[in-house]
C-alpha cells in the first residue's frame, strides 16, 4: 500500500494526491491546483498529476472521482475488481472500449 500523503502540499510545489495513477514525483502545480474526489473530497492532485477526468478514480474512497467518469465506467460496485481494472486502464494495459463496465 502506497504511504498516505498530505493532503494539503507544501506551497509551490505538488507531490500528487490520492488518486489512482497519480504523479508521485515534485512538479510545479498545474493551472488547476487542486482536484478533489468529488465523494469524499479528498485531494486528487493538480492538473498535471492526475489522470484524465474520464479516468480519474480516488484511492481513498474507493470510487470514481469525477461525474465524467461515474458516467463513463458506471458505479464501483466490486471495488477490488474495479481498482485491478482502473490500474489496467491508467498504466495503459487496455483500451477504454475493452472496459465491460
Ligand atoms: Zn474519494
Ligand atoms: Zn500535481
Amino acid at each position: 500500500m502506497p504511504r498516505p500523503k498530505p493532503s494539503t502540499p507544501p506551497l509551490g510545489k505538488c507531490i500528487g494526491g490520492y488518486s489512482i495513477g497519480c504523479r508521485t514525483d515534485e512538479h510545479p502545480y498545474g493551472k488547476l491546483m487542486n482536484i478533489y474526489c468529488m465523494v469524499c473530497k479528498a485531494r486528487m492532485g493538480c492538473s498535471i498529476c492526475v489522470q484524465p477526468a474520464a479516468e480519474l478514480a480516488c484511492k481513498q474512497c474507493h470510487q470514481w472521482a469525477t461525474a465524467v467518469a461515474l458516467r463513463q465506467h458506471g458505479p464501483m460496485v466490486e471495488a477490488d475488481k474495479v481498482l485491478d481494472r482502473v490500474r489496467e486502464i491508467v498504466s495503459g494495459a487496455a483500451l477504454l472500449e475493452d472496459v465491460p463496465f
